[in-house]
């Protein structure tokens, strides 16, 4: 076949999706702010979301003031893959120098932002603290595990991780990474914030769970608890009929997770709608199962 015509299997929905989708942080918070601010105009929540906009805002400028990332050693990746654990090193990204450079300058880029008197005081906190109290800020995040009552500082700290770890993620072959666990970031280890169902032309109804922490999607089944990876007992409740965004409930383990549905609005965002339709966590907190999804942003709602 002459090499000019195109290839049939590139037309129309790919057969095999790709296993991870791995992210493009500068594009993936400005679109994370553009997204809040639009949610932000018919929200409730809307100080909050214009807060989180500005904050992406932060997040999508520091990669350029910052040095380029060091990628994991090539033998990490390797030992990682053969021993099915994820390729960055949680543990080792806490007390990470480079991780310790993108807080400080995340912290001095977010003074600029408008916040209630909360925000302004956790930030004047965590740029006091010293690198013991920031070290340890940091492992509560990289834990996926931040104390309810001293959620305002860590949420300084989720941010910085957010931009370090999708830096980290971006500079990984995505072809070498391998499952790890149901619920488990191939990439990073930390848990999905969301589910998202893709409207993606070419990977149109392909469903990824997109990691809270370094923000890399990967591919899972359409119907499968990702606590527990239970296929069977799923179901879905939503504020509604026609509702894009759906709890998907579990039996087997009682826990829910949301799930996003990309094809039928193509602006649905991760993180930005995971924090604007806290009316779901809300009808969910009245029932017995508990929130599976990890998002840095809600602690503490
Ligand atoms: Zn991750
Ligand atoms: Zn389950």
């Amino acid at each position: 076949m002459p090499e000019l015509l195109p290839d049939p299997s590139q037309i129309g929905p790919i057969a095999q999706p790709p296993f991870v989708i791995l992210p493009d942080p500068v594009r993936l918070f400005r679109r994370r702010a553009e997204r809040l601010r639009h949610l932000a105009r018919e929200s409730r929540l809307a100080p909050y979301l214009i807060f989180l906009a500005e904050l992406a805002e932060v997040q999508a400028a520091l990669p350029a003031t910052l040095p380029t990332v060091t990628p994991p050693p090539e033998a990490r990746v390797a030992l990682a893959r053969e021993s099915r654990m994820p390729p960055l090193n949680r543990l080792s990204l806490a007390r990470d120098a480079d991780m310790a450079a993108t807080l400080a300058a995340l912290l001095a880029a977010a003074d600029g932002i408008a916040m209630p008197e909360a925000a302004r005081a956790a930030l004047d906190a965590v740029r006091g603290a010293d690198a013991e109290t920031r070290g340890r800020l940091l492992a509560n995040v990289l834990s996926d595990d931040i104390p309810v009552e001293d959620a305002a500082p860590h949420l300084w700290v989720a941010a910085a991780v957010q931009v370090h770890a999708a830096r980290l993620a971006a500079s990984l072959d995505g072809e070498r990474l391998v499952p790890i666990r149901v619920g488990v970031c191939p990439c990073c280890g930390g848990r999905p914030a969301t589910s998202v169902v893709l409207g993606t032309l070419r990977i149109e109804g392909a469903r990824y769970a997109a990691c809270a922490t370094c923000a890399t999607l990967w591919n899972e089944v359409r119907i499968k608890c990702l606590a527990c990876g239970s296929t069977k007992g799923i179901s879905y409740r939503a504020l509604g009929e026609e509702a894009v965004i759906k709890a998907e409930v579990c039996d087997a383990c009682h826990s829910w997770v949301k799930i996003l549905y990309q094809n039928k609005d193509t602006a649905l965002e991760a993180i930005a709608d995971d924090v604007a339709s806290l009316g779901l966590d809300a009808l969910m907190g009245d029932t017995e199962w508990r929130r599976a999804g990890f998002d840095p942003f809600l602690v503490g709602f």
